[in-house]
């Protein structure tokens, strides 16, 4: 996989001194994706720092029709950020990695703009230190980039009261593949002069430009917060409390997210430092966070009366108020690990889908049937964001079962779960995009005239499929 001797030397200067390497052990780890589903090769990684640096690469990618693929903190779940799988042509790899710098906080304007290689909970913490709130959340905070969030509309923990990655940013800096920059630094949260652009390339996973810079919206930090471990019977009981604790707590409801009696096992299991806050197992959880920036708001007092309510009701069978931030986290590492710890149950099979709330538990009670009609002995493990529709749908091997046979089953079982989750009005892809995981299910699953409109908006602004070529869309 080699470059033009003088193409490459261009780019190398481009990017500058310390902004470029081919050491193969440095490069190792932006090679691999984070499921370790995807690996590829590139014969170098271009890291500029500034927006004039990265408009000078793109201007002489596109000069030598060079493919290009964009990288934050690679955390992606989709395999978008991995350059060069089986394209036989070499991809530069284009970190955002030393665009770092947090450009202005404007308070009185609840906004900051900061550039895109700013690891998530800096950005988070760059606000805090205003007294301010920046509620994108997710377990990977620690490493990805808010340009990576950006361009896969990352969804998170706070969806429920904030929206999307997409409903907080108010303006975009990004360098398109021709090196020009689309200049949309706006901190307006009014202005309709036509089309609105920056959102072509929010959730667009790096095809259609490299974002280089965000300003994003800032919120009042709360004052009172208060979190709650709650079991419940069924899906469909889950989806009653969380109806009701809507119109108790209204928008101060953040958090609302649902876990099975498995998950809970595998993670104790796998995890001594996990236990299960209830002596008691039951069937289902769910994990609920309320917060308010009121000066005099109570929210564990009001989050204990609501459980009181709904536990005498018979809705929440038993629940737990956090007491304090460790206990808070504990309830926190048992979600976040469950991935991690199916890993200790063999093989698994991972979904990411969306329904509408109220038809979640339909959702899984017919996939499940399919599933284990499919594969007698396959254990589901469906957790996540019930709050925002959305669940990883994910599927264990069944126990004894060779992991490799389990595997073999991806194809098929994707195309249960996704047919399913299409037909009941919901998305196959809820929060992770495309990538190169599901470039085949959207050209099945996806509606045409959608399609076709994608490939029509890809040729208009990168005319020669530079741009992280292969991801997300057939061109
Ligand atoms: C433990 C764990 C938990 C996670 N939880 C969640 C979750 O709750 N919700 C959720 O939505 N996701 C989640 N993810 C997935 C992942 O963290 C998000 O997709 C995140 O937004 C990716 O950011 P990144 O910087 O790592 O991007 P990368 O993985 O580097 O890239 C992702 C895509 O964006 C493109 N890209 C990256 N930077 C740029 C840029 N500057 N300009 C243009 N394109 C760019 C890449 O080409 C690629 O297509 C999780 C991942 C892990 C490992």
């Amino acid at each position: 996989m080699e470059l033009d001797k003088q193409v490459l030397k261009e780019l190398k200067d481009a990017a500058g001194a310390s902004g470029w390497t081919d050491d193969p052990a440095t490069l190792e780890p932006h090679l691999t994706e984070w499921r370790g589903l995807f690996r590829g090769a590139t014969p170098i990684m271009l890291a500029p720092a500034s927006t004039g640096n990265a408009a000078e690469i793109l201007r002489i990618c596109n000069t030598h029709r060079i493919p290009v693929v964009p990288q934050g903190g690679n955390t992606g779940l989709a395999g978008g950020a991995i350059p060069g799988q089986d394209s036989g042509q070499p991809q530069v790899l284009l970190s955002a990695s030393r665009l770092r710098k947090v450009r202005e906080t404007d308070t009185n304007n609840y906004t900051i703009t900061v550039e895109a290689g700013c690891v998530l909970a800096e950005v988070q913490a760059a606000a805090a230190r205003h007294g301010l709130f920046f509620p994108l959340s997710l377990a990977a905070e620690g490493s990805c980039q808010i340009g990576g969030n950006i361009a896969t509309n990352a969804g998170g923990t706070n969806v429920l009261r904030y929206g999307n990655t997409r409903d907080l940013v108010l303006g975009l800096e990004v360098v398109l593949p021709d090196g020009s920059v689309f200049d949309d630094l706006s901190a307006l949260r009014k202005d309709n002069t036509g089309y609105d652009l920056k959102q072509l390339f929010i959730g667009a996973e790096g095809t259609l430009g490299f974002i280089t810079a965000a300003t994003l919206k800032l919120f009042p930090a709360s004052r009172s917060s208060a979190a709650a471990w709650l079991a419940v019977e069924s899906p469909q009981a889950a989806v009653n409390l969380y109806v009701q604790a809507r119109r108790r707590i209204g928008d101060e409801l953040v958090t609302f997210e649902l876990m099975p009696r498995i998950a809970i096992e595998m993670v104790v299991d796998a995890m001594p430092a996990c236990r299960d806050p209830m002596d008691a197992p039951h069937d289902w959880y769910v994990l609920l966070e309320v917060a308010s920036a009121r000066e005099q708001a109570s929210m564990d007092e009001q989050l204990s009366e609501f459980l009181a309510e709904h536990m005498e009701a018979g809705l929440v069978r038993d629940g737990v108020v956090a007491v304090s931030e460790s206990q808070r986290s504990e309830f926190w590492n048992l979600r976040h690990n469950i991935s991690e710890a199916q890993k200790h149950a063999g093989a698994s099979i991972k979904h990411d889908i969306s329904v509408p709330v109220s038809r979640m538990p339909e959702f899984l009670v017919v996939a499940d049937e399919r599933v284990r009609a499919e594969v007698p002995g396959i254990r589901p493990v469906p957790f996540g964001h019930l709050g925002d529709g959305n669940l990883h749908y994910n599927l264990s091997q069944p126990e004894g079962m060779e992991a490799e046979d389990f595997l073999a089953l991806w194809g098929r079982l994707n195309e249960i779960v996704h047919t399913l989750a299409v037909d009941m009005d919901g998305s196959f892809s809820a929060e992770h995009g495309i990538g190169s995981l599901k470039v085949d299910e959207f050209e099945r699953l996806g509606k045409p005239v959608e399609l076709e409109l994608m490939r029509s908006v890809k040729r208009a602004i990168d005319p020669h499929n530079i741009m992280n070529p292969g991801k997300v869309l057939r061109v």
